[in-house]
This record gives structure tokens, sequence and C-alpha cells, in this order.
């Protein structure tokens, strides 16, 4: 049968979108693998949120049909659906297809490699689920590429039409998986020792499931009472939708990890209004505050993170206005802060506006918030000095092992031992903190 291989950029949702295509195409018994230069065909899961990301994706194509003229390409991804894109694209791509279409790439590969009998309804049917057609392809099983860590979506798509972004374009409107599936996935995970469990979704804190009536936090209290010794995590959030009830389950829960990334995008008013933000800095101030307050009361031992993204010379974004995107960074504290320069995107509100600050100011404002999140970063990790916490193992390079903490920082373990395994929780004690990461050695 043929071999093929897969190309992820962008974000969790793609590389968890990916796990799925993966366990799709085996399941017709094409062979998985990693080289893509003995492929027959490559799926390019791709990421059009920066124009960055959508150069190499074009780049790598080029090279790759240059190289190997019989091969076929498949683009799935934020890009797909884009016409310019596929006008672009054309002699070199086979197929375009939506994520949530796997209908359309099952349609192909039975005409393109002419395959007989099996279809996507039986592929669903096969694993009891008698209404195929109308099932999400989250409820197809994924092929996991990590064997203590797993990525679940829980929701997809997006209703709110923040200015700058594409999500809503690639993924379409919001869709929850329902919770007794995604339980019912967690619980298999669990029963093969997964250690860390990474909820997925672009709003995570809209997630609602209607017949159950669930909502994002009566499901993260759910997870969190299923037996066994594991860590729940969870992106992304939308400050507009952290309620108090959300904050009280997060901050309580005790395998919810204390870690809670909230993008600010923006520190004025006047832009997070143009970026359709739907808060204001006050109401952003205010959340992190009640996050830290109730952080402190309910774990009042336990070291608590928090995480942005940030887009520095959005269109019309004055220093003045920049200045107060600075000053919410100290007020916070930021444990890390993904940065982006504005990048224009084709069919979004905002492609409409002139993108009017410079390269040069945008690199510049990227280096100030940089250096207020180096100071940040550095005087929280401080606090772990001396301090105990648990890590989970996750890489072992040469003799090294490096792992995370539940706040995710990076902990490069000290001690000699080479019994340590990838996949376990340790204790280690922390004994230097750097700006972005902390080294420690293992306790028990
Ligand atoms: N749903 C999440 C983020 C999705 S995109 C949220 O609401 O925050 C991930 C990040 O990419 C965003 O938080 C934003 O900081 C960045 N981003 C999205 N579109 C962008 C654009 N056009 N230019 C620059 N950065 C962008
Ligand atoms: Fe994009 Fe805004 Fe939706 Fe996040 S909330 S995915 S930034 S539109």
């Amino acid at each position: 049968m043929p071999t093929f291989s897969i190309q992820t950029f962008g974000c969790q949702m793609n590389y968890s979108d990916s796990e799925r295509i993966i366990s799709f195409l085996e399941s017709y018994q094409f062979n998985f693998i990693n080289n893509i230069h003995k492929a027959d065909l490559i799926i390019f899961n791709t990421c059009g949120v920066r124009q960055m990301a959508e150069d190499r994706i074009y780049g790598q194509i080029n090279n790759l049909k240059q190289q190997h003229k019989k091969l076929l390409i498949v683009v799935t991804g934020c890009l797909a659906y884009r016409q310019d894109v596929q006008k672009r694209l054309k002699n070199q791509v086979d197929l375009f297809f939506n994520i949530k279409d796997f209908n359309k790439l099952e349609k192909w590969i039975h005409k393109t490699f002419s395959l007989k009998e099996k279809s996507f309804l039986d592929f669903f049917s096969s694993k009891k689920y008698p209404t195929a057609h109308k099932i999400s392809y989250l409820s197809l099983t994924p092929k996991y590429s990590n064997f203590f860590q797993a990525y679940v979506p829980i929701m997809t798509g997006c209703n709110n039409f923040c200015t700058y972004c594409v999500v809503p374009y690639a993924r379409g409107r919001e869709y929850s998986r329902p919770a007794k599936e995604i339980i019912q996935e967690i619980k298999k995970l669990l029963a093969k020792n997964y250690k860390e469990i990474f909820l997925l979704g672009q709003n995570v804190n809209s997630y609602y499931d209607k017949k159950q009536k669930i909502n994002f936090a009566q499901l993260l209290k759910k997870i969190n009472s299923l037996p066994g010794n594991f860590w729940i995590r969870f992106l992304t959030s939308h400050p507009k939708d952290m309620s108090d009830e959300l904050i009280k389950v997060i901050t309580s829960s005790q395998k919810i990890c204390e870690y809670v990334h909230l993008p600010l995008q923006a520190g004025d008013n006047e832009v997070l209004k143009k970026m359709n933000r739907k808060y204001s800095p006050q109401h952003y101030l205010k959340t992190i505050q009640k996050i830290k307050n109730s952080f402190k009361k309910n774990k009042p031992h336990s070291p608590f993170a928090i995480t942005t993204d940030i887009i520095v010379g959005f269109p019309d974004e004055t220093r003045n206005q920049f200045q107060k995107t600075k000053e919410i960074m100290k007020k916070v504290n930021y444990d890390m802060t993904y940065i982006s320069r504005y990048s224009p995107r084709p069919g979004t509100v905002a492609w409409n506006f002139p993108d009017n600050i410079t390269l040069e100011e945008k690199k510049k404002r990227e280096k100030e918030i940089e250096k207020i999140l180096e100071k940040t970063s550095l005087k929280n990790n401080q606090k772990y000095l001396n301090k105990k916490v648990t890590i989970l193992i996750d890489k072992k390079r040469g003799e090294s092992f490096y792992g995370k903490t539940r706040t995710l920082k990076n902990v490069k373990v000290i001690s000699k031992n080479k019994k340590y395994s990838v996949g376990n929780f340790y204790t280690v004690k922390i004994t230097q903190a750097n700006i972005w990461n902390l080294e420690g050695e293992i306790i028990e």
C-alpha cells in the first residue's frame, strides 16, 4: 500500500488534527513514514495565522514537488480554504480539503488509489458509531504521537471574529464535542497510563455540550474526578469568558495544573475595540486579580503561572497605546509571553486597515516586551529556589534529563542517575533559577 507522511505547522490543534489524519489513512492500510522524501503522499497541515508560516509552506511544497515529480500533495489546515492559495498552488497540489471534511479526503483516496470496498461510513461503523455521516472528525480515534502526553480536542472553531484572525474562517463556527465522548477518550488514555492531558480548543471556555448541558467548568470537574495520577492542562481561554465559576474550578482542582494562559493581545482599550476583543484592559486586569487571589486562597502552597499572547504593531497602534501594553505586562508579572508582530491576513476585517506600523517599529516593540518579560520571568522563577516541586520528565538529551513543572517551567535535572525515565513524575529540589528555565536535583 502507499506510504504517506505529514508536515504539520502551527498550533497544538493542528498537531492534534494530524493525529486523526494519520489514524484515518492507516485504517485504509496506508503506511505512515517519517521520511518525507520516501513518501508517495504528503499531507500539509497548514497554519495561516501569520504570513511567515504561510511562506515556509509555499517554499517546502515547491522544493518537494521539484525533487519528486510523482509525489502527491494534499493540503489541509488553515490555508486550505483560501481561494488565492488554491490558485497559487494549483499546479503542485492534488487536493485541498477542509479538516472537517474527511469525506472529501476519503473520496479522493478512493479515486486516486483505486481503493475498493472500505468507506468512511465503514470506518465509523466499525467503531460503533451508527450516525457516521453526521459525526465530527473529532470523534475519530487518533494515533497519539506520544506515550504519556495526549492532546484531546474538546471543541473546534470560533465565533469571536477578532478582526486580525483567520481562525473563524479557517475552522468555521464553534463546535463542542459531547462530554461523554471526551471522558471516554480520557479514560482510555488513563488506562494506558498517560500522565498529561491537554484539552484543546480555540476558545475552551465557551465549551458547551448542549445535550447534556455541560459547560467547561463542569467538564473540568468531571475530568478532575477521574481516578489516577495525572495532570490536566487546557488551551486557549478568552478573557471575556473567564467566569467566576471557571476560575474557582481551575484554581481549586487537584489535577488541574496551576497555569493559566490568558491572551491579552493589547493593553489599550481603543486597540482592543478595533481588534474586536470584547473586553477592556480593566476587565482583563480584574480577571487576572481574581485568578491570582483564588490561587492564593485555594492552593496557598503551590506556585502558579500566568502567560499571555501579545500582538505588536496592530494598525494605527501609537507609542502611547503600546505603552499601556507594557504597563499591563509589568502589573501582571507574566511567566511567559508569546509575542507576534501583526501580520495582515486576507479575508479578515483588519485586512482592510492600513498595516502602517513599520517592521522596524514592530521589532522594537517586540524587544521592549521581551525585556519586561525577562525581568518578570526571572523574578517568578527565583521564587522556586530551594523549593520542592514535581516535574514530569519529558526529554532525554545526551546524558541529561529535562522535565516540566505543573506551571510549565522547564527544569534541567542536574542529578546524575541514568535510571530516570521519560514519562514519569519526580520530585526535584530547585537549585538554580534562570530567565527561561530552572535547574534541580531529583530527591525522589
Ligand atoms: N484563540 C486564541 C488564539 C488563536 S491564534 C485567542 O483567542 O487568543 C494564536 C495567537 O496568534 C493569537 O493569540 C495572536 O496573538 C496571534 N495572532 C493571530 N492572528 C494574528 C495576526 N494576524 N498577526 C499577528 N498575530 C496573530
Ligand atoms: Fe482568533 Fe479571536 Fe477566535 Fe482566538 S478568539 S481564535 S484570536 S478569532
